[in-house]
């Protein structure tokens, strides 16, 4: 059985002193807006995953009215969903990650991320798959006000 997922998100940029994306450090003059660490690769991520199999998104699991995930670690977030798949039977196949971005510039973080995502998700790195582009600098994004993140993943059950 296999299933798959979308997720989409974005969150806001402003000065700070680094940024994590797939729960990568990436040390530079920016930091995501968010309730929690602001890790945007991830979180659309899992909301791909939840997609899947149909388990709402993120906001439902970890609401940010709740001050249990402020400053949370998307990491350890990721850990719960990976399990909540897990006891549906699922686990995901591959993925593809793609990173709209102007700043910070990924391609020279891009391997890097990959593994370490490859690494957080227990999976082959054949089968993580992370893309970046610019918006022309059009729009909020291309003016460096935000990044966004679309993510598809596929997921299959262990049974058959
Ligand atoms: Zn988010």
């Amino acid at each position: 059985m296999i299933r798959v997922g979308q997720g989409f998100d974005l969150h806001r940029l402003e000065s700070g002193d680094g940024i994590t994306l797939g729960g990568l450090w990436i040390p530079c003059e920016y930091r995501l807006v968010a309730h929690s660490d602001g890790d945007v690769v991830l979180h659309a991520l899992m909301d791909a995953m939840l997609g899947a199999l149909a388990l709402g998104d993120i906001g439902q699991l970890f609401p940010d009215t709740d001050p249990t995930y402020r400053g949370a670690d998307s990491a350890e977030l990721m850990r719960v969903v990976r399990a909540r798949c897990l006891d549906k039977g699922f686990t995901p196949y591959n993925l593809d990650l793609t990173i709209l971005a102007e700043r910070p510039k990924i391609a020279p973080v891009r391997d890097a991320m990959r593994q370490c995502v490859a690494d957080l998700m227990s999976m082959p790195l054949d089968r993580v798959s992370v893309k970046a582009t610019t918006t022309e600098r059009l729009g909020f994004i291309g003016r460096g006000e935000a990044i966004a993140v679309m993510a598809n993943c596929l997921m299959h059950s262990h049974e058959g």
